[in-house]
């Protein structure tokens, strides 16, 4: 058997988790067993935790947006018993069992190999959050972001995904803003190479003109809402803006004027179902360029059984930066 932290469905739909002893033979359908070394808390873990927003419809279901671990056993021709392996999204964790579990078994082309350079714990450090800031930072370079092209704005900075891609941009050399409801994270956030830090009070009302001073070359947004409508209008000819989040809210009001005025573009960033050939290239580029000292000081790790915790935790936008979560260890 194997540990694992289960939730299931009680009287009225009421959904409780509890860490259990599970047999082998109840894992799901795949090719390739990982024995799981570490795992993480994303927002979307502490919806499926809580029982929020119908992410699950089966239960009893093993929680677990990511995980790291090594290839215990593999009938996938790419990928064999000791390979070091990380999981991000596929809808793992939602619509089959995920990561919080000493074992998981998934279909082998949903995986990646770690890329040199790159630790088991480490690649849980970044998980879907860091992987999500790196593919917004490859979209907007694609759009046209260049290092001394002027600012660029990332808001719930604190985040994860916000942590992560301030210290990425930072080590690319762009020149970066950081927009957070928490003052005592602006040490943290200078640390990670925010050249200047906002309160995001600043865009949380609706604009008043569709249009303001030209302020950001690019932006790469986690909340969506009021504060997306508002950097909108704030960014300069050309610009683009990552559309990563909705922790403010998933409803946007806004004018056409942006874009016809001032050519700015809204990108869209999906890590879900990222296909395998993308994942594999901005996994080598976060490893390649994201400081590994910085990376560090975005994570802090815990015990396997601190998960219900941490869970309740995001969801209070108490988790500063990144959640790593020991399972096995690696
Ligand atoms: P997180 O660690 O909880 O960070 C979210 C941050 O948003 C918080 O730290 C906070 O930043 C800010 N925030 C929270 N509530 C807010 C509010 N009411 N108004 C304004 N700001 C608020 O979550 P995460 O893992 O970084 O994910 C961030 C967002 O991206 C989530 O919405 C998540 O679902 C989404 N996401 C999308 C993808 C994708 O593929 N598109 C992938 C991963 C995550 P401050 O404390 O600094 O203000």
């Amino acid at each position: 058997g194997f540990k694992a932290y289960v939730l299931r469905e009680g009287e009225g739909g009421k959904v409780t988790g509890a860490f259990e002893e599970l047999a082998t033979a109840e894992l799901p359908d795949g090719d390739v067993t990982v024995r799981v070394a570490y795992t993480t808390v994303n927002y979307k873990d502490g919806m499926v935790m809580n029982g929020i927003g119908r992410l699950v419809r089966k239960y009893p279901h093993v929680p677990g947006v990511d995980f790291s671990g090594t290839v215990e056993t593999s009938s996938h021709s790419g990928l064999a018993p000791g390979d070091p392996v990380v999981l991000t999204g596929w809808r793992v964790g939602e619509t089959r069992w995920g990561g919080y579990a000493v074992l998981a078994r998934v279909p082998g082309d949903y995986l990646v190999r770690l890329p040199a350079g790159l630790s088991l714990e480490r690649a849980m450090a970044l998980g879907t959050a860091g992987f999500t800031a790196g593919l917004a930072v490859d979209s907007l370079e694609a759009a046209g972001m260049r290092p001394d092209g002027g600012e660029v704005l990332v808001t719930g900075a604190s985040g994860g995904v916000g942590s992560v891609a301030v210290a990425l941009l930072a080590a690319k050399g762009y020149t970066v803003v950081a927009s957070t409801g928490r003052a005592e994270t602006h040490g943290y956030l200078t640390e990670l190479g925010a050249a200047s830090i906002v309160d995001r009070a600043e865009f949380a009302e609706q604009p008043k003109r569709p249009l303001a001073s030209e302020r950001f070359q690019a932006a790469v947004d986690n909340v969506g809402g009021t504060t997306l409508a508002n950097l909108l209008t704030q960014v300069a000819y050309g610009g683009s803006v990552a559309a990563v989040g909705l922790t403010g809210g998933n409803e946007v009001t806004t004018t056409v004027l942006p874009f016809l005025l001032r050519g700015v573009s809204l990108l869209g960033i999906d890590s879900v179902m990222c296909p395998k050939d993308r994942r594999e290239r901005v996994w080598k580029t976060i490893a390649d360029t994201l400081p590994m000292d910085r990376l560090d000081a975005v994570s802090h790790l815990h015990r396997f059984d601190e998960l219900p915790d941490l869970g309740r935790a995001i969801l209070k936008g108490e988790v500063r930066g990144r959640a790593v979560v020991t399972v096995g260890g690696g």
